[in-house]
């Protein structure tokens, strides 16, 4: 049987016929008389029945190729987005900014003014300085073609951080130009997170005559109270949000002041971030939920740091340096020697190096492979590279004179330098 309807989590067709399949509600469901949520994205929000299955990519099963598929048609859909006029949110994640940025996104919005949101500013050491930071982020935007930002936001959706400021921005340019908005990001940067945050307070800010006109009533009916409250029950419901990568499908209308729309759209995948490889539970620990511990390592050649056991990084050659780790506090950062690494890994993975949490799933991670660095160090002052692993985090060096390293993850993961952030 399918259902006329969309999930109104994920924005998925409902259908009762398939549960492996997008979109699912049980049969028994259709006898409640609600708006329904698809079986996937209730699991999603009740935490309790999250399953690995889940996992883009991880399994060959119908449920991920039908989510690839629709993910490879939203992108064409995105390039048709953005022939018309509109405005782009895009997001990124400040924590994985080389994992969360979509390489194809300048090409895509053509003349549409980008407001580019740099969430999850929360994870950051408290000392970050936000003006370098301003400054670093405009080099990189630039050096990957994206050259025409509107304006750039600092936010942190979570704790609330220059949301206000952020939603009256959007609002002034609906306004101006007269145009719709669509969000688009890469998979986990938190846009759900952001929609729901920006409509969240909007009915407490409302006048009277506002909320008579959303609900098309006639004055003198009801009271304020009254309104606010028909004005919630008729409000779009909250989106599904997760830390699980791929979860919403097809854009998401939502009502955005009186004529405009805001739409959220599915997350686009970007195939080299670990998070991909790893189970639900792992995904949990290398994403960080809370700021960054930062710990330094001063290590002489012949002595590495293992990040659980999803990665090290290898001191080939050269004088002591500094390495200053910025990932999640449930990965484990153990330094040993490089002579002892794989001894080490076989005693001590899923213990004292998780993720990932068991020797099994550490050998379901597939092949590892190397990559080799050459740095010049600027000094003691200053880090002069970030080594980059790609959706758990980055390294900073610091230190005099030149540094041979070797990183090794589990292969297709993306590993790189960059500016140094901080
Ligand atoms: P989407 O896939 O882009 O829609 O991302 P979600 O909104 O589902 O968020 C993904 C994960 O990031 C969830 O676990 C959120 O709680 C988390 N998240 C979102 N915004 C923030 C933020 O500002 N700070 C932190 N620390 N986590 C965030």
């Amino acid at each position: 049987q399918e259902l006329s309807g969309k999930c109104v989590g994920c924005g998925a067709k409902l259908q009762t016929d398939n549960p492996n399949t997008i979109g699912y509600v049980p049969p028994f469901k259709l006898t409640e008389n609600h708006r329904f949520v698809c079986q996937r994205c209730y699991y999603m929000v009740h935490r309790t029945l999250v399953e690995d299955q889940l996992k883009i990519g991880a399994t060959e099963d119908s449920t991920n190729k039908d989510i690839l598929h629709s993910l490879k048609l939203f992108e064409q859909r995105l390039e048709n987005i953005c022939s018309k006029r509109c405005i782009i949110v895009y997001m990124v994640d400040i924590f994985d900014f080389d994992g969360s940025f979509v390489s194809r996104l300048p090409f895509i919005t053509g003349n549409n003014p980008v407001i580019l949101i740099v969430n999850k500013i929360d994870l950051l050491p408290k000392d970050i300085n936000i003006g370098r930071l301003y400054v670093w982020l405009k080099n990189q935007c630039e050096a990957r073609g994206l050259t025409k930002i509107h304006r750039i936001h600092f936010v942190s959706c979570t704790k609330d951080y220059r949301m206000g400021e952020t939603k009256a921005d959007i609002i002034r340019l609906v306004q101006y130009l007269n145009a719709d908005v669509y969000v688009v990001g890469c998979t986990n940067v938190g846009k759900s997170t952001f929609i729901n945050r920006l409509l969240s307070n909007t009915v407490e800010k409302k006048t009277g005559q506002e909320l008579l006109n959303y609900l098309g009533l006639k004055q003198g009916q009801f009271s304020l109270t009254e309104l606010k409250r028909a004005f919630k029950d008729k409000k779009d419901p909250q989106l599904t949000t997760s830390c699980f990568p791929g979860t919403t499908l097809n854009p998401i209308r939502i009502h955005f002041g009186r004529s405009h729309s805001m739409y959220d759209t599915p997350g686009i995948i970007q195939p080299h971030q670990i998070t991909h490889l790893l189970t639900s539970e792992e995904i949990k620990m290398v994403l960080p939920k809370k700021r960054v511990r930062v710990v330094s390592f001063r290590l002489m050649e012949g002595k590495c740091i293992h990040f659980g056991g999803l990665a090290r990084l290898e001191m080939l050659q050269g004088k002591p340096f500094f390495f200053t780790v910025f990932m999640s506090n449930e990965v484990k950062v153990h330094p040993s020697t490089t002579a002892k690494a794989e001894e080490l890994l076989e005693t001590h993975v899923g213990g004292l190096l998780q993720p990932p949490i068991s020797w099994r799933k550490y050998k379901e991670l597939g092949n590892f492979k190397a990559k080799e660095f050459e740095v010049d160090g600027v000094g003691w002052l200053q880090s002069s590279h970030d080594i980059v692993i790609s959706g758990l985090g980055w390294v900073a060096v610091t230190g005099c004179g030149r540094l041979k390293v070797r990183v090794v993850a589990p292969k297709g993961v993306g590993v790189f330098l960059r500016e140094p952030i901080a």
